[in-house]
């Protein structure tokens, strides 16, 4: 028994802490696309990329799959790779190695006979130049590129990787945001010229008869929409040569891109709380855990829990928005919906979820109330409750307007919901 406790521990050290999620868009029925991001965690074009893809766009015909965040241990810690570089990793891993389910679960998808071509996200260093200009314009670099391992591949789609690779980028090129901006393929001769990226993910692809390429974007363009735009371009005129039809929510503009870049999400955490993601407040004291182990789920796919230390930490993308320090509960029970009264008006609402308020609420339960900022030694059931009434610091938003209420039956936590004062819509 000890022994086996002793190897479970060991495996659950090994891996990576936060894994990928597969995200399927399907329309009528056509070729599969699979769009790959945050293999590097600190290429932030290559991951907000595919969140937006997952957020804002339909799929009418064909098929998108999509990984926003392959290597979501490193992209919350903004470094190529926490655990070595993962894009050196496809030809060989060692099971201890903390990559080794990630890069396998991926090796999977990839190989899956719907897939019919790949792309790989990233920001590389400079902007690739044919001839030698200066260290950011050079053939080393990998800004602003497609990438292709070699000219073709023996499949029976999509197999002529460079007339692709060429056709994406002239495209891309008709509408530059800076004239150095422009894209041009990139061939790595990976088979005979680069020992480096027979071990990428591309090349696992090309050599299993996938065709794939890697978009990069400049580490050089400092302007994360800037990226987002142009990677986004790119996997809009790789959708067209697959035949995938599309529709966009949004203006596909910089400045766009930057408003729902700002747009507020929400987490919900064990499936029985709630917080704000972007406007929370740095540290949220108390927070009601009932487990070590957490699970959390938020529309914005790059939006992490993660535990450190004795807290856990909010992230969103690269972003550690805050910190939370945990109360645990040894019992549970649950509650999905609960009576509440809000500015005159009785309504029944769901737990957890975010209620707006003008200017009272009354919880109308026979559970035990704590609302967090309300300071009464009772139960906070059936009490008026005005915004006055409530102590600014214990708000869980950055403007002191959104208040916990928490349901507990005895000493058991049941969930909890937030009242937002911050103006009804
Ligand atoms: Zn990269």
């Amino acid at each position: 028994m000890k022994k086996l406790l002793i190897i479970i521990l060991a495996f659950y050290l090994n891996a990576a802490n936060l894994h990928f999620t597969l995200y399927k868009k399907n329309g009528e029925q056509g070729n599969t696309l699979l769009v790959i991001g945050g293999i590097h965690g600190n290429e932030p074009g290559g991951y907000y990329a595919p969140s937006f893809l997952i957020r804002y766009y339909d799929i009418n015909k064909g098929s998108l799959w999509i990984v926003p965040n392959l290597n979501f241990d490193s992209i919350v810690k903004f470094r190529r790779g926490v655990y070595g570089d993962m894009n050196r990793k496809f030809a060989f891993i060692d099971k201890k190695d903390k990559d080794y389910n990630i890069v396998e679960d991926i090796k999977k998808i990839i190989l899956n006979p719907k897939i019919d071509m790949v792309l790989n996200l990233h920001d590389g260093h400079g902007f690739y130049r044919n001839s030698w200009q200066n260290s950011i314009f050079n053939p080393a670099a990998w800004g602003q590129t497609c990438i292709i391992d070699q000219e073709k591949i023996k499949t029976n789609k999509f197999g002529n990787l460079g007339d692709i690779a060429r056709k994406v980028s002239s495209c891309l090129n008709t509408d530059l945001k800076k004239n150095y901006h422009f894209f041009n393929v990139k061939n790595t001769k990976t088979k005979f010229k680069d020992e480096q990226m027979r071990l990428s993910l591309t090349y696992f692809a090309i050599t299993h008869g996938k065709p794939a390429f890697a978009i990069e974007t400049s580490k050089n363009i400092k302007d994360l929409p800037t990226k987002i735009y142009y990677q986004l371009r790119a996997i809009e005129e790789f959708m067209k040569i697959v035949g995938i039809k599309y529709t966009r929510n949004f203006d596909l503009t910089i400045p766009e891109i930057k408003k729902l870049l700002k747009k507020e999400d929400y987490v919900i955490i064990n499936g029985n709380t709630i917080l704000p993601v972007k406007n929370i407040d740095k540290v949220i004291n108390f927070f009601p855990l009932t487990s070590k182990q957490i699970t959390f789920k938020s529309s914005n796919p790059l939006v992490a829990v993660v535990k450190e230390k004795n807290y856990y930490v909010l992230y969103e993308g690269y972003n550690r928005h805050a910190v939370l320090y945990p109360q645990y509960f040894k019992n549970f029970c649950k509650i999905k919906k609960i009576k509440i009264e809000i500015d005159g008006q009785k309504k029944e609402i769901t737990v957890p979820s975010i209620v707006k308020v003008d200017k009272y609420f009354k919880v109308l339960s026979d559970k035990r109330i704590n609302v967090i900022g309300y300071s009464s030694k009772q139960n906070e059931a059936y009490k008026k409750i005005t915004k006055d009434k409530l102590i600014k610091k214990y708000a869980v938003d950055k403007n002191h307007k959104m208040f916990r209420v928490e349901i507990y039956d005895k000493d058991s936590f049941c969930g909890m919901f937030l009242v937002d004062f911050g103006g009804k819509k």
